[in-house]
């Protein structure tokens, strides 16, 4: 097993939603097709909008950050499955930050310290 970065950049909800939709183009739903070989951490995100009742939720909550820290701290058992529902994709969200940072630190900070 390896680990290869997807060539192409990672799918935003809205694609995702789209495309579990099926509302897509060809040649958009191919374009997506070929990141999720490349990305599992996007084929996880779509499997868990494939998994959710009502899909467009995760626009909705994503547009309000004030109402899904509502919803992390209410008690309410509907609140907390659908905090669980959008777990995968934050994890992806933060790796995905995580890689692009490492790498741009990776290409700039080298040659900084050779000028000094
Ligand atoms: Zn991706």
């Amino acid at each position: 097993m390896s680990y290869h970065p997807p060539t192409t950049p990672c799918l935003s909800s809205q694609e995702m939603l789209d495309y579990t939709q099926g509302i897509l183009s060809t040649q958009e739903q191919h374009r997506i097709e070929m990141h999720l070989l490349d990305c599992e951490f996007c084929a996880d995100a779509i499997e868990g909008i494939v998994m959710m009742k009502n899909p467009n939720e995760l626009l909705a909550i994503e547009e309000d950050l004030n109402f899904e820290i509502d919803v992390m701290t209410s008690h309410e058992e509907n609140a907390r499955s659908k905090v669980k529902v959008l777990f995968p994709w934050r994890i992806a969200a933060a790796f995905a930050l995580i890689f692009v940072s490492t790498l741009t630190l990776w290409m700039v900070l080298p040659k900084k310290m050779y000028k000094n």
